[in-house]
């Protein structure tokens, strides 16, 4: 099952909904008025919203696809998390999670331009699988992390580096208005039977510049969901963003900064591809 966000172009107001073939089913029916709503109602009793008769399904002309989460409770992101990744960054392997947080005021959604302003000479982009969490907990022990979980999204971490290397601090570099896209849907977890066995790229332009496997992480799901919930409890839609493997433009010789007029394909084996234009922003 595939949980999105969508708006009708006539009006802005975030619905959700399950994405099907050639149709969103529209949640607000029943009951759940945005994604946070539909995450804690729960895949099972979404699952049996396919099921009613005569359900509320919208064709996909008339609406555009937000990201599944507009306004996540928070967004943790995992640094140097691929070995490759940590080596081209010039960074030690990690010994505990290198943990910082994404403003959720950054997010966009598919097709989304990412603004790049005047003050960022470095903006970069990273692919990664982001986990949603769909049950809160604290304390959540590493064999029960399956249970917490409600899904998985692709989140493009998008960095503006010389802001984010400028101080040992990370979130505002990560954190420009745009620079974090979501989506396009929040796969469910049974659709996904292992998510560290995933095919993970980013091309640009149809230049592949990222491409890796999610069985690379250093800290997997459990140890990521483990740790995080042993200092703050998590909350259903919170995000935890997995960290990107090689291939970011901070890493390559000659680096390479995005550019208005490109375009990112940012794709997950199972999940789909998040694509997003790049563009100057008026300020
Ligand atoms: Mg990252």
């Amino acid at each position: 099952m595939k949980l999105v966000s969508f708006a009708f172009f006539s009006e802005g107001a975030p619905r959700p909904g399950i994405l099907l073939d050639d149709a969103i089913l529209d949640l607000t029916p029943l009951g759940a008025s945005d994604a946070a709503g539909a995450i804690a109602v729960g895949p099972a009793a979404l699952r049996q919203a396919l099921d009613v008769p005569n359900p509320s399904l919208i064709a996909r002309e008339g609406i555009r696809i937000l990201a599944p989460i507009p306004n996540p409770p928070r967004i943790f992101c995992v640094g140097l998390n691929y070995r490759d990744h940590a080596i081209e960054s010039k960074m030690e392997l990690p010994k505990v999670p290198t943990v910082f947080l994404k403003l959720p005021s950054a997010v966009i959604g598919p097709s989304e331009a990412v603004r790049i302003p005047a003050l960022t000479h470095q903006p970069d982009y990273e692919v990664e699988l982001a986990i949603v969490i769909g049950t809160a907990g604290r304390n959540i022990a590493k064999e029960n992390w399956l249970d917490h979980v409600f899904g998985y999204t692709i989140l493009n971490d998008v960095s503006a580096r010389d802001i984010q290397l400028a101080t040992s601090q990370w979130t505002l570099g990560k954190s420009l208005d745009t620079f974090c896209p979501i989506g396009p849907a929040i796969v469910t977890t049974d659709e996904i039977a292992d998510p560290h066995s995933l095919d993970i790229r980013l091309s640009i332009d149809g230049e592949l510049l990222q491409h890796s496997n999610t069985r690379e992480l250093i800290f997997k799901a459990p140890d990521l969901i483990s740790y995080i919930s042993s200092i703050v409890a998590l909350e259903p839609g919170d995000i935890i963003s997995t960290g990107t493997p090689a291939g970011v433009g901070l890493g390559r010789n000659p680096q390479r900064w995005l550019r208005p007029g490109e375009t990112m394909t940012a794709e997950i084996e199972h999940i789909g591809q998040l694509i997003n234009p790049v563009a100057a922003a008026d300020h």
